[in-house]
């Protein structure tokens, strides 16, 4: 939408909202459907059980495709390629992998900066949409897409969908960073519905105790097969659910995550309440290539939507290394990006040939750890992986968030329910002290809420200073 047709959405009444939210979706659905969606579906759909040098063969095909039209049609790329000497010659006779090594990383701060030169000029990829999403400085950046972009995208939703064995149409809620209705309301509805695409959007700004039981009433009504979005909000839910024994009206055939760390005890609370099976999901706005579970549970990079590069930061001592993520995406040629520092960790194993035993060709790692950013760092651990194992098998912690606020200050908020004790939270300090180190002060917060964060995500983990450059 629009900023101005935005600010009239927020005024209207929810019928309006309603239907101004079907018409987007139908609008939508025009732009996902057609000959490409249908053709690049039917491939990613055999290319999966292929075998992975079949997957490993289109991944090459795909990057030279990508770097030969973005040395043709992207200002910004050409550059780069001049500077290297490198012509669409070398790209055609030469190792697509080596050429990519050869250029330089695109930081979040060029990709805001020369965006328009990073865009494709070829005049068979005229934009039909445009994704507003915000840098790490908070400054908006604007990725334009085109028609087949769009249609790709939705083809490689269907085939997650298809991992999670969900049926070509069905009912579905999603819980996102998106206003949908006025954040001051205190009163339900707190969702709008798409009828074109039976989606039922449901607000996360909203979810207080006061709240939660009209949104349950509702998720019973409506009874969705398919659920997604933010974690923090399904695990707000899950609690509800399990502490007031509830029992749910439907059975949802699956739930996925995205946007936020979850956490294994989030998802362990999650599956309970609603009986079924959480799938995490990492892709970004800005187009990144996807990482996917399996009915194992275990992340996946989808290595025909992109190449994966890696700058390791750690080393735990256990077989795997936690690693910056560095991202060329196939997913849309309009705004190519190429060695993109998203930003993000993870958790790889360093046998890059170990196998998932669901069989898949596409290669494992051990979990995604979440924003650079936040990652925590202290002299005496450097860079912390996952802090989610502290939280294990403690009780009467509803939330928590842990910050960093200098190199040896740490904060824990949390918000206790009446099983908490102060052993508890004793054992919680003593956790997180093994994890970062005994040279940290630790205080520990009972706060009545935590607040979210920007686009409504809730971050768990937050470090409050930057670190300085021989630290990164
Ligand atoms: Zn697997």
């Amino acid at each position: 939408m629009t900023k101005m047709i935005e600010s009239l959405y927020r005024v209207m009444p929810h019928w309006v909202k309603n239907l101004m939210v079907s018409v987007y979706g139908l609008k939508d659905h025009i732009k996902g459907n057609g000959k490409y969606y249908l053709l690049y579906y039917q491939q990613l759909s055999k290319l999966q059980t292929n075998g992975h040098s079949n997957i490993e063969a289109y991944q090459k095909n795909r990057l030279k495709t990508l770097l030969q039209e973005s040395m043709q049609y992207s200002t910004y790329y050409k550059k780069l390629f001049d500077t290297q000497n490198i012509n669409q010659v070398d790209i055609s006779a030469g190792s697509a992998n080596k050429i990519l090594n050869k250029l330089p990383y695109l930081e979040k701060e060029n990709l805001r900066q020369y965006n328009r030169e990073i865009c494709s000029a070829d005049k068979s990829r005229p934009a039909v949409g445009i994704i507003h999403t915000s840098g790490t400085t908070g400054a908006p950046m604007s990725i334009e897409y085109d028609s087949q972009s769009k249609q790709g995208t939705k083809a490689e939703w269907r085939r997650y969908y298809d991992w999670m064995g969900l049926p070509k149409k069905f009912k579905s809620v999603r819980f996102s960073g998106r206003i949908i209705v006025d954040p001051n309301t205190k009163k339900a509805p707190f969702w709008v519905y798409n009828i074109v695409n039976k989606q039922l959007f449901m607000s996360t700004y909203h979810l207080s105790e006061d709240n939660i039981s009209s949104y349950i009433e509702k998720l019973n009504h409506y009874k969705p097969e398919f659920l997604d979005g933010y974690p923090s909000a399904f695990h707000i839910l899950a609690q509800y659910i399990l502490a007031n024994n509830i029992k749910l009206k439907f059975k949802p055939l699956a739930i996925s995550t995205t946007a936020e760390t979850l956490f294994d005890h989030h998802r362990v609370t999650i599956e309970k309440a609603f009986g079924c099976k959480v799938y995490n999901q990492y892709a970004s706005s800005e187009g990144a290539p996807w990482i996917v579970e399996c009915k194992l549970g275990v992340p996946h990079l989808w290595i025909d939507t992109g190449v994966f590069e890696f700058i390791d930061q750690s080393d735990n001592h256990d077989g795997t290394v936690n690693s910056e993520l560095v991202v060329t995406s196939f997913r849309n040629f309009k705004t190519p990006l190429i060695r993109y520092r998203i930003g993000d960790v993870i958790c790889r194993y360093k046998d890059e040939k170990k196998k998932c035993a669901c069989g898949s060709s596409y290669p494992m790692i051990k979990s995604i750890i979440g924003r650079q950013d936040d990652i925590l760092f202290t002299k005496d651990k450097g860079h912390i992986g996952r802090l989610d194992p502290a939280y294990k098998g403690l009780t009467g912690i509803r939330q928590s968030k842990i910050i960093q606020k200098t190199i040896d200050t740490i904060d824990v908020l949390i918000v206790a329910d009446k099983n908490f004790t102060a052993e508890i939270g004793k054992k919680l300090l003593q956790n997180i002290h093994d994890r970062v180190g005994v040279n940290v002060s630790i205080t520990l917060l009972k706060v009545d809420s935590i607040p979210l964060g920007k686009n409504g995500k809730f971050k768990s983990v937050e470090r409050q200073f930057k670190l300085e450059s021989k630290e990164l």
